[in-house]
Formats: C-alpha cells, sequence, structure tokens
C-alpha cells in the first residue's frame, strides 16, 4: 500500500518569526503521527530558519521551487545541491502559479524534474486544468500532455519514487475543492496513464490532490483509492487545521 504524504506550501507567507511559531506548532500537533509522510515547503529565504526548528520532528522539509542549473552565472535562482544543502527533500515543480505568472512550460518543468532526480530529491510535479479547459472537457487531455512532458524525456522509470499533485487551477485558493467522486476520476487517469508505459511505476507512485484542501473535505477526499495525500496551501498556515489534514490521511 502506498504511504499518503501530506504536504504544506505556504506559498507567499511567513516570517523568520512565522516560520518558527508555526513549525513549533507542528511539532506539538503531529507529534504522535505515524502512518503518514509530512512535510512543508516554506519560502525558500526561510529554509534555515525552518532546518533549525524541524530538528527532532517527524516533519520533512520540502521547497517551492528549483532551477536547472546546478551553479554558475544564473542571477536569482537556487540550485538542487542548496536546497540538499537546508535538508530539503520535496520539492515542488510546475505549479500553476509558477507556470501562470513565469510563463514556465512543460518542457522547462521536465528539465526541473530531471535536475531533481539527478540529486536525489523527490520531485513533486503540480498538474491541472485550468477552468476554461475544464469546462471545454480537456482535463484529462491537459494532464496528460503535462505527464507527457516527463514519461517523453526521461521515461516512466522517473516517476518511482516521485510525487504528483492533480491541482486543478479553479479549486486553487477558491474554497471550491474538487468532489472526492471528481479528483478521484482524475487521478485513476493518471494512474492508469502512467500504467500504460510501466505498471509498477503506476501503483507506487503518489498522487496528491491539491486546491482548497481544508480541515472539514480532507477526510473524504481521503477515502478515494487512488488519492494518496494532499497538496495544501492555505489550511498549512495554520497548525490545527494543518494537523486535521495529516491525521485524516493516516
Ligand atoms: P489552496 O489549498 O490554498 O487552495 O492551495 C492549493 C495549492 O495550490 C497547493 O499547492
Amino acid at each position: 500500500a502506498r504511504r499518503p504524504l501530506v504536504m504544506g506550501n505556504w506559498k507567499l507567507n511567513g516570517s523568520k518569526a512565522m516560520t518558527r511559531e508555526l513549525i513549533a506548532g507542528l511539532k506539538t500537533e503531529l507529534a504522535e503521527v505515524k502512518g503518514c509522510d509530512v512535510a512543508i515547503a516554506p519560502p525558500l529565504m526561510y529554509l534555515a530558519e525552518a532546518e533549525a526548528a524541524l530538528q527532532g520532528s517527524n516533519i520533512v522539509l520540502g521547497a517551492q521551487n528549483v532551477d536547472t542549473n546546478v551553479s554558475g552565472a544564473f542571477t536569482g535562482d537556487i540550485s538542487t545541491e542548496m536546497l540538499k544543502d537546508f535538508g530539503a527533500k520535496y520539492i515542488i515543480i510546475g505549479h500553476s502559479e509558477r507556470r501562470t505568472y513565469h510563463k514556465e512550460s512543460d518542457e522547462f518543468i521536465a528539465k526541473k524534474f530531471a535536475a531533481l532526480k539527478a540529486a536525489g530529491l523527490i520531485p513533486v510535479l503540480c498538474i491541472g486544468e485550468t477552468e476554461a479547459e475544464n469546462e471545454a472537457g480537456q482535463t484529462e487531455a491537459v494532464c496528460a500532455r503535462q505527464i507527457d512532458a516527463v514519461l517523453n524525456s526521461l521515461g516512466a522509470e522517473a516517476f518511482n519514487g516521485a510525487v504528483i499533485a492533480y491541482e486543478p487551477v479553479w479549486a486553487i485558493g477558491t474554497g471550491k475543492s474538487a468532489t472526492p467522486a471528481q479528483a478521484q476520476a482524475v487521478h485513476k487517469f493518471i494512474r492508469d496513464h502512467i500504467a500504460k508505459q510501466d505498471k509498477a511505476v503506476a501503483e507506487q507512485v503518489i498522487l496528491q490532490y491539491g486546491g482548497s484542501v481544508n480541515d472539514a473535505n480532507a477526510a473524504e477526499l481521503f477515502t478515494q483509492p487512488d488519492i494518496d495525500g494532499a497538496l495544501v496551501g492555505g489550511a498549512s498556515l495554520k497548525a490545527p487545521a494543518f494537523a486535521v489534514i495529516v491525521k485524516a490521511a493516516e
């Protein structure tokens, strides 16, 4: 059976003090959690603060982005090696906010995926359709295209030990989560799509749902057979709410 992963994506929120306080709260709330992997992705600026605060806990450090280059003249970028230096393990790539605001392409995101695998880090590949694409019946085509960029360049093997987060853009930050049945249908499509290339890899890949997951709707989402946890935005900024979500996944 797959071990669920609940990850908090703090996005552009926080400060040194907030990082310390939120992590202290999470350590208390989550001290007894055994049946679920837990990770947080604070802003890159606060990885040092987070690494120190997480000492002695079962919560794993993650990050929200990475560049494809390892070193050199790439102003403003952060490498896989720098993330490793702070003990970060789960790295979000392809988030819809980066696809939209930074014009990141499927191909560029596939290169980030390759860089993370080469460094021994775990890619958390975000995919998902916009509201217009959803209404046009293109959900599966969009998800397939976003996954194929990785499958075609790296092969199905690349998804061994990796994470995919299905985050319908219309559900992100809107309070309008996909229903458990809607999310399950897409998750099954994603797993079947990878299974066409490699059944064993498809069976073990972690498929998170993301988009307005909160303490009230998480448990029902997690009853679905192909939903292996969640990538949580807003509700990851409050320790009690995030803890309810983690415990629902256990
Ligand atoms: P919300 O949980 O705030 O909708 O954000 C989801 C998300 O984008 C996580 O990466």
